[in-house]
């Protein structure tokens, strides 16, 4: 399949079903180091998203597909997320504005997206929020591509390596955000926008197969 806007958008629909199915998990993984609210808040995002796009006009490029649910999400997830993942896809949005990506298009919508959550809360790798997921997405994206990878088969390995970046998490102490209260008590348990980032760049994967 050609990563076109057919496939934005059910990027965007897969997305919004696999937070559902994982709310309780995202829910309960932020229960043990911040409020508990984060699988609520990305669920409710998803779900105006979802809403958005369903009343509006067929969107032509990739990037006005990531543009709605920057805006969508901005305007409703709310805590450290909604901004964080906001940012991540306006960023993403922004070199997106074409009819289909390539390898080289989806590093390049990776590596934004990277940028916005950094540029944002200024985050690195290594202080347990969802910077060590996207890290190591990025840097997985732009390995395959170096190597021919298809546009999907980048997808894939950014997707393994989130979900490994996520799994990494578990035993950081959190530096960032509201696990960082916690201090060394954060230990011991997975970073929920981790987490969240590798359902959302898994999606992305399984959106092209
Ligand atoms: P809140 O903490 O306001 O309740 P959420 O629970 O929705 O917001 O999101 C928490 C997640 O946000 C954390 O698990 C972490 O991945 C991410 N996060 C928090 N602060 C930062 C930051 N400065 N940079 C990157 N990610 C962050
Ligand atoms: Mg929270
Ligand atoms: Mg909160």
């Amino acid at each position: 399949m050609s990563l076109d806007v057919t496939w934005a958008l059910a990027w965007v629909r897969r997305t919004a079903q696999v937070v559902a199915e994982n709310r309780d998990l995202l829910v309960e993984l932020d229960r043990q180091i911040g409020d508990g609210d984060h699988g609520e808040n990305l669920n409710r995002g998803f779900a105006a998203v979802i809403g958005k796009l369903d009343g509006a006009e067929p969107p032509e490029l990739v990037g006005d597909v990531l543009k709605t649910v920057a805006t969508t999400l901005m305007s409703t997830v709310g805590g450290a997320a909604g901004p964080l993942y906001g940012t991540a896809y306006l960023r993403a949005a922004k070199v997106t504005g074409v009819a289909s990506l390539d390898a080289a298009g989806v590093v390049a919508l990776l590596e934004a997206g990277l940028e916005g959550i950094v540029a944002r809360g200024k985050a690195q790798p290594g202080e347990k929020t969802m910077v060590d997921a996207w890290t190591p997405a990025v840097t997985a994206a732009q390995d395959a591509a170096a190597n021919g990878a298809s546009a999907e088969q980048v997808l894939v390995a950014a997707a393994e390596a989130a979900e490994a970046g996520a799994v990494a998490t578990d035993p950081l102490v959190a530096t960032k955000g509201r696990a960082s209260y916690l201090g060394e008590r954060s230990a011991g348990h997975r970073d929920p926008g981790a987490a969240s980032s590798a359902l959302v760049i898994r999606a992305a994967a399984e959106a092209a197969g």
